[in-house]
Parts: structure tokens; sequence; C-alpha cells
């Protein structure tokens, strides 16, 4: 009997591979713009025609390739970026695979223009699915010109799979956009049929490319970072104010020694970081660079390198959540670590990473060991609902540089403002230099309420108050388990609960916070959480949760009469509390507008 293997041509393994990598035109060049970044380019242009069906030519002024290397890179394999196993392990370059070009080729009319710059005249290659069919000299200044045509002319199932020339412009607006982002010192530009949609200057760092590619608004709200662990591992980039976000994770730019990736773990402790500072289902914006030993990632995972995987997951997720965290905490919406120590209430528990730092260390706190056992039912809820529009505060102070971050806490913030008076029994009108704020009065106290719990609770002294009389509280059957599990954590929270047969208990004292609040209410709501914590969240966020919960039950409602001491009052706490923006169930605290606006509506300007 004959055999039945064989093995497959080379031309019909190229189109294999373009099967992988090749998805869309956007693939395309991505492909090609990032050969030029390995060649060094400082312009690079990219034209396209019929959102890339019809034309793609990506023009560098890179290093080129000499008349041996232009015949050899459509070859599968042909790399000079690697040469043995050894370079897999962190190349330097974005490209290594050899697979690119080769299957580009293999789908497309694709002609090669390239002149290293030793060489005297450039060289040319035109192939059609793959086949050389000419190769010439010509004239050329040095640097690559590459020129796709008619993609997918040969492989008509994939070419049915393209969408409308605006979506695949779009992918490819994507593709630029997160190279451009990671190479500010290249110049970037995309002209469709002629028109130009995108013309990036080579720009001095970061914060001005993603000024001219986000637009300036955004760009204003945009900290520059820059964090170090002592094993060398860095995390620099922007992260935006958290008032500004977003519906998507499409303002979230990730990479990994400059290397765009789609990274779960880095995504997480992203907004790990931005924890109860963005509303639940909303994300924020940032482009993140982390620079680790090439060792420690593997870019190898798949054909397109969008996936990387690390060998210390949890170390990298720690150390990214913790450097978000203290970069953000001079934005204003976090309260400043007062020098001295202003009040002992005020200090967010001994392990809290400190504003001025630069070395950041996972954040530990007593919490965290206390509620091990809580990790269990740990959640993938965040206790931020229903969130005001982006925008809707603007911390006071910006200080885009962390080094000066111990100088001015914002403290008096919200002392500082005149208050005008309260409406409705429900908001406090208060002016802050050109503002007309309004505060929720009810959102404010809860955001009080809140923070005091979760800093009696870091430092392990949760005030108790005893209930004259127990209160006795029946509950559903699971959430009587759950919460004789948790009777010890719950001490710890303030609370006094022994189990009084059954799925009753008794409840002795509650948290001094919320005396007069509904005890079986509160007792119910706390069981509830602990069941609907069951994934994977930290034993931080499981208590938060918890704890917000407890906040709403002791707090000014809407509707009550306050004096103006009472008003004043309020407005001193709030200066305390570390998140000033929200109320703990995502409810935004305030909102301003600006004397412009104002004028803007009466139409005076
Ligand atoms: P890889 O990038 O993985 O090496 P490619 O198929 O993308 O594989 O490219 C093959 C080779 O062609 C590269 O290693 C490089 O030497 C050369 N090359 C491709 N594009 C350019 C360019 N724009 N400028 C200079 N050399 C290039
Ligand atoms: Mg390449």
């Amino acid at each position: 009997m004959s055999s039945k293997i064989r093995i497959l041509p080379e031309d019909l393994c190229n189109k294999i591979a373009a099967g992988e990598v090749i998805e869309r035109p956007a693939s395309v060049v991505k492909e090609l713009v990032e050969n030029s970044l390995d060649a060094e380019a400082s312009e690079i242009a990219v034209e396209i025609e019929m959102g890339g069906r019809r034309l793609i030519r990506v023009t560098d002024d890179g290093w080129g390739m000499g008349r041996d290397d232009i015949l050899l890179c459509l070859e599968r394999h042909a790399t000079s970026k690697i040469k043995s196993a050894a370079d897999l392990f962190g190349p330097h370059t974005l490209g290594f695979r050899g697979e690119a070009l080769p299957s580009i080729a293999a789908v497309s009319r694709m002609t090669l223009r390239s002149r290293s710059s030793e060489d005297e005249e450039g060289w040319l290659i035109y192939a059609e699915g793959g086949r050389i069919r000419k190769a010439e000299a010509c004239g050329l200044p040095h640097g690559t010109v590459m020129e796709v045509r008619d993609l997918f002319f040969n492989t008509p199932a994939r070419k049915k799979f393209l969408r409308r020339e605006t979506t695949e412009l779009g992918h490819i607006g994507d593709v630029l956009g997160r190279l451009a982002l990671a190479y500010p010192h290249v110049q970037f530009r995309l002209r469709h049929q002629g028109r130009s949609l995108l013309d990036l200057y080579r720009h001095e760092n970061i914060l001005e490319r993603a000024g001219a590619f986000f637009g300036s608004a955004l760009a204003r709200d945009l900290i520059p970072f820059r964090r170090e662990t002592e094993a060398g591992m860095v995390l620099s980039g922007l992260i935006a104010q958290p008032a500004v976000h977003r519906p998507s994770s499409q303002g979230i730019y990730t990479y990994v020694n400059q290397r765009f990736v789609r990274d779960r773990v880095i995504q997480h402790a992203l907004r790990e970081g931005y924890r109860q500072l963005v509303p639940q289902g909303r994300f924020p914006v940032a482009v993140l660079f982390l620079e680790i030993d090439a060792r420690r990632v593997d870019v190898n995972v798949h054909p397109t390198k969008h996936e990387v995987r690390f060998s210390e997951q949890g170390e990298i997720h720690d150390f990214i959540a913790a450097a978000i965290r203290d970069a953000l905490r001079p934005s204003g919406w976090l309260r400043q670590p007062v020098a001295g120590g202003r009040s002992g209430e005020n200090d967010a528990g001994p392990a809290s990473p400190d504003g001025a730092s630069s070395t950041v260390k996972p954040e530990v706190d007593a919490g965290r060991r206390v509620a091990e056992s809580l990790g269990r039912y740990a959640a993938g809820l965040s206790p931020v609902r229903g969130f005001p529009e982006p925008g809707a505060f603007r911390p006071p102070a910006r200080q885009p540089e962390l080094q000066s971050s111990a100088a001015e806490p914002p403290a008096g913030f919200f002392t500082s403002m005149q208050i005008i008076g309260q409406f409705s029994g429900s908001y406090i009108l208060a002016q802050n230099g050109e503002d007309l704020v309004v505060i929720d009065q009810h959102a404010a106290h809860e955001r009080i309420g809140f923070e005091k719990l979760r800093q009696q609770f870091r430092k392990g002294s949760v005030e108790s108050q005893q209930l004259l009389f127990p209160v006795v509280v029946d509950l559903e059957l699971a959430a009587a388990a759950l919460l004789t599990d948790h009777l010890e954590e719950l001490r710890r929270l303030g609370f006094e609960i022994e189990p009084f047969g059954g799925p009753s208990f008794a409840v002795k004292a509650v948290p001094a916070i919320l005396q007069g609040a509904e005890i079986r209410q509160l007792v119910g709501d706390v069981a509830d959480d602990l069941e609907a914590l069951d994934k994977s969240s930290s034993i931080e966020t499981q208590i938060d949760l918890v704890l917000v919960r407890m906040a709403c039950h002791g707090v000014i409602r809407a509707g009550q009469k306050l004096s103006a001491a009472e008003m004043g009052a309020l407005m001193r706490e709030l200066d305390l509390v570390d998140f000033q923006a929200h109320c703990p169930h995502g409810r935004p605290v305030m909102h301003r507008w600006h004397q412009a606006e104002l004028e803007k509506f009466f139409k005076r300007s």
C-alpha cells in the first residue's frame, strides 16, 4: 500500500500560515509597520485604498535590505532577528518568526522595494500569490516600500469575511495607534484614498504622543508615572484621572517590553488599582509599559504575539496594582498621607504604600491576613454602581510629578468652600473659586461612614456598640451557614453575633458608627454579600463590599434639614476622606459647574 502522508508544498504552507497571521488588512499593516520599527525607521507612512482591500503601502526610512536579503525575505522562516532557540527568550525585536512576509505574499500581489544604506541602488521584487515574478534593480532613497495589492485575491473565503471599508480602516487605526504610543520618537502617518487620517510627528515623550493621539482634552487628565521594584521590574506610562472612564477597555493600552499585549493579569491588576474609583462596568484609560526581565515572560505563545505568559503572575499582578494605586494617590482622588500625622484616625494603616515613595511593595493590610478564609467567597463583585458622567468631578490640584506628592495635601478642599446653603433638604450648595458645587449630603455621608469603617477595620479596631436588647435575626439556610463560618471576621467588623439555634442569630453588638441602623436589615444584607462573594476578587475588595453595605445603613438620609454647623461638620469630614468623588455605591458625591458653563448657558459669553 502506498503511503497517505505527504509533506505539503511550500506555497500551501505559507497560505496556511497566512490564515493564522493575516486575518484582515490591519494584520498586514501591523506586520509591515513592525518590520519598519525593527529596521529602526524614524518615519513610517501608511497609505490605504479601499480599506486595505485594494492597496496597503508602508514606506519607511529604516536600514533597508540588500539584494540577497530582499530575495530571501519571502522565504518561510527567513529572519534576521534571531539565530538560536536561546534568542527566543526575549527577542528585542517585534518580529522574529520570519513568517509575516511570506504569509502576506501568499495571499496578495506584493511589491517590495528596498535599499540598504550601504548600497548604491535599490531592489524590487514582485510576487503574486507567493511566486516571485520579477526581481530587478530600481532607484530608491534608502529604506523600504512594501506594497500589498488585492489582499486575499486567491483566498475567496477569507475575502468574504472582510467588513465594510470603515470597519477595516478602524482596525488599521487601532493597530497603528498601539504602535505609535509605544514609539513616540517615530513619525507615523496614515492616509486613506489620499486623505490624511493620522499625522503624528516625532515626539519627545509618551505624554506628548498621547496628547497628539488622544487629543489634548484627554491628555490633560493623564498622569505620567514610573515605578520600579528592587528586582528591576518597571511599570511606567500614563494613567487617566478616575473621572475619565469608558464603557469598554478600548482606552487601555498595555505593553510588555514595548510589545502591545492583551493580558488578563495586567488588565485585572489595572482595574484593581482603580478599584472604587471607576464605576463597575466602566473602564479606566491607561497606557502601561511593563518592562520585565525577558526570561520571565514568554512572547511566543501566539503567532500574532498579542498574548504573553509570565512566570510569576501573582507578583507581577500585585506590583502593578500597587503601582497604579500609588500613582493615583497625588491625583486628588486619594487622600494624601499627611506629614507628621494630623490625627491618628487619618492614617490608612501601617502597611499602606506612601505616595512619596517610588519603590512599591505589594500592598498588605491587616484585613487581608485576618479575613483569609473569606477568600473562598471572593467575588467579581464591585460595590460601585450607577456612575456619573465622565468629568463630573475634577479633583482640585493635579500634580503630574509624583516626587512632589508629599508636598501639598489637598486637605481643606471642602472646608475651603463657601457654603451657600441647603437645597431641598438634600443638597449642599457651595462655591469653590469659580465653581458652583452641589454636594449630595446622603452620598457624602455614606462615603464618610465607609472610610471611617475601613480605617478602623484596617487598624483592627472597629468600635463596637452593645445593644441594650439583643436582636434576633432569621436567615435563609445558605446565608446562615455562611454567617456561621464568618462570625470571627464579623467580630472584626464590629459585630457580636451568636448562633441562636437553626438559622437564627442573636445580634448583641454592632459597629458604633451604625448604631440606630435597622439591625435585621443590616445583618441580612451583610449575609447576602457573603453569599455573593464567591469568586476571585481580592480579600480587600470583599471586605470593602461588606463595609460599603454597612456604611449605607447609618447615614444622614436625603430630606433631612441640616444647620450651617452640621453642613460645616460634613465638609470637614469630607476632607478627611480618601476618595472624594463618589459615594461607595458609585453615585457621585458632588457635581461642579464652572462659571463659564453657567455663562454659556445664559448666553453671556
Ligand atoms: P520577522 O520580522 O519575524 O523576522 P518577516 O517575514 O516579517 O519576519 O521579515 C523577514 C525579514 O525581512 C526580517 O527579519 C528583516 O530582516 C527583513 N525585513 C522585513 N521588512 C523590513 C523592512 N521594512 N526594513 C528592513 N528589513 C526588513
Ligand atoms: Mg516581521
